[in-house]
């Protein structure tokens, strides 16, 4: 009896988890996919969505030259802490144009759009 229950309950909340992240992926795939690509002295080290949905993402950066952390939320992605002199690329915030990348010059890192395969114009979406 008591098992039968727990088994329920458990089914009940890998379902509800299950639904969560599908729902999660439907919505990253309809914002157009956009995606982001995060680049250490010319070295592409992380690629991924340019938002997360509900826990952001943290992508810590961590080179000879310093650590920058980045973070990954609904809102976009930005530098959440750095250990650079200037703190620039924390008081840029999030990164919103393709032309204008997250730049961390100390520590040569640049956090940008990625340009997604196939696509055409950025600007092609219509209500
Ligand atoms: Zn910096």
């Amino acid at each position: 009896m008591r098992n039968k229950t727990v088994r329920a309950c458990i089914f009940a909340v890998l379902a509800v988890f299950l639904l969560a992240l599908a729902g999660t992926v439907l919505t990253l795939r309809r914002d157009g996919g956009e995606s982001i690509e995060i680049v250490s002295d010319g070295t592409v080290v992380y690629s991924g969505p340019a938002k997360a949905e509900g826990e952001p993402v943290y992508v810590p950066v961590q080179t000879e030259r310093g650590m920058n952390l980045v973070r990954i939320d609904a809102e976009g992605v930005c530098v959440e802490s750095a250990d650079c002199p200037g703190q620039e690329c924390v008081s840029s915030g999030y990164l919103k144009s393709a032309y204008l990348p997250v730049v961390c010059l100390p520590h040569r890192l640049v956090i940008r759009f990625a340009k997604t395969p196939g696509e055409g114009a950025p600007d092609a979406v219509s209500e």
